[in-house]
C-alpha cells in the first residue's frame, strides 16, 4: 500500500510526496508537529500539515535568509532569530566568527526537540554556546529590546495561528526599535503566485516600506514551498542590499554554500514585473 503526504496549497492545488514512513506525530500547545521520511526529499517536518523544512531543499531557504543580509554587513555581532525552531537558520549564522550571540525566540519547544531527534543536520547548532534559546512568543520578547540587534531574522510560519502576529505593523515597529542604527530585518515573505500567499506578501511588504527607509523583496526557488517561487523581505535603516553588498569581503570569508553566492545575490533582487507591480517597487 502506497503512503503519500499531501499539502493543500490552495483549494485547487496540492503537493504530494511519496512517503516511506510517518515517523512522528503529536499536537503541541501551538500546532501539530509531524515528521515524515520521503523518497525524494528525505525527512520533512510539517506544522499543522504545512511543509516547514525538508532535508533535500532546506539549504536554499537557510542560505538565502542568512547569507543575503550577512553579505551586506559581514560585521554583524548581535542577532535575533524569531521562530526558526528547526535550527537551520542559526546553523548558518554560527559560521560567522564575528557573531557574539544569537537570541533565538521559538514559541514551541517541541519543534526544537523534534528537530534534535529527527533532523540532526538542521538542529546541530541549537546547542552552540553562542545560541541563547528562549521558548517564548516573539511578539512579547521583542518589546523588551531597544537598539540591541544588528540583524533580526523572522523565520516564521505563515501568518496564521501563532505566526500571525509576526506580520503586523506593531511587531515590525518593535523590530525597528530593537535594531541598531545599521540594523537589518529579513523575513520569510511568502509568495506572489497563489492568491492566499500573494495577499500576505503585499501586506507585509507595504508595512515594511512604511516603517523602514529601505525595504526590498528578493526571491529564491524552493521546490517544496507553494509554487516553488518563494520571497523574502529585506528591510533596513541604512544599508541597501545591492549598493552596500560587500561581495569581496564576503567571498574572502570562504564560507562554503550550496545555493548562495554574491552573483546570485544581485539576481535575487531582480524581480519579475508582476511582482514589482504588486509591491509597487518602481525602482530597486
Ligand atoms: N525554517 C523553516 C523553513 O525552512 O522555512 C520554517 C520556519 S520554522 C519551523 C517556523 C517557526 O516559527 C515554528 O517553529 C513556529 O513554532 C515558530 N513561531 C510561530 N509563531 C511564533 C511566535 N509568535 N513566536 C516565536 N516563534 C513562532
Amino acid at each position: 500500500m502506497e503512503l503519500w503526504y499531501t499539502e493543500k496549497q490552495t483549494k485547487n492545488v496540492r503537493l504530494s510526496l511519496k512517503i516511506k514512513e510517518h515517523l512522528f506525530s503529536r499536537e503541541s500547545k501551538f500546532q501539530k508537529v509531524d515528521i515524515f521520511e520521503s523518497y525524494e526529499f528525505g525527512k520533512l517536518m510539517t506544522l499543522d500539515g504545512l511543509v516547514m523544512v525538508t532535508e533535500k531543499d532546506e539549504f536554499i531557504y537557510h542560505d538565502m535568509i542568512v547569507h543575503v543580509p550577512m553579505a551586506v554587513n559581514p560585521n554583524m555581532t548581535k542577532i535575533l532569530v524569531v521562530g526558526g525552531g528547526d535550527g537551520g537558520t542559526v546553523r548558518e549564522i554560527v559560521r560567522y566568527s564575528n557573531v557574539q550571540y544569537i537570541d533565538m525566540v521559538e514559541i514551541d519547544k517541541m519543534v526544537c526537540d523534534v528537530s534534535k531527534d529527527f533532523l540532526p543536520t538542521l538542529s546541530c547548532a541549537l546547542s552552540n554556546p553562542k545560541v541563547n534559546l528562549h521558548y517564548k512568543d516573539g511578539i512579547s520578547f521583542i518589546k523588551e529590546k531597544k537598539n540591541e540587534y544588528d540583524l533580526i531574522i523572522i523565520d516564521s510560519t505563515d501568518p496564521i495561528g501563532p505566526g500571525e502576529g509576526l506580520f503586523t505593523y506593531e511587531f515590525y515597529t518593535d523590530c525597528y526599535n530593537a535594531l541598531t542604527a545599521d540594523g537589518i530585518l529579513v523575513n520569510q515573505n511568502e509568495s506572489a503566485v497563489y492568491e492566499n500567499n500573494r495577499i500576505e506578501t503585499i501586506r507585509a511588504t507595504k508595512k515594511l516600506k512604511e516603517i523602514f527607509p529601505i525595504a526590498k523583496v528578493y526571491q529564491a526557488n524552493i521546490p517544496t514551498y507553494p509554487s516553488g517561487h518563494w520571497l523574502f523581505g529585506f528591510a533596513s535603516k541604512k544599508l541597501h542590499p545591492l549598493r552596500d553588498l560587500k561581495a569581496e569581503i564576503w567571498n574572502n570569508l570562504s564560507i562554503k554554500t550550496k545555493y548562495y553566492n554574491t552573483d546570485l545575490h544581485l539576481g535575487a533582487f531582480a524581480l519579475p514585473n508582476y511582482i514589482k507591480e504588486i509591491i509597487s517597487d518602481g525602482d530597486i
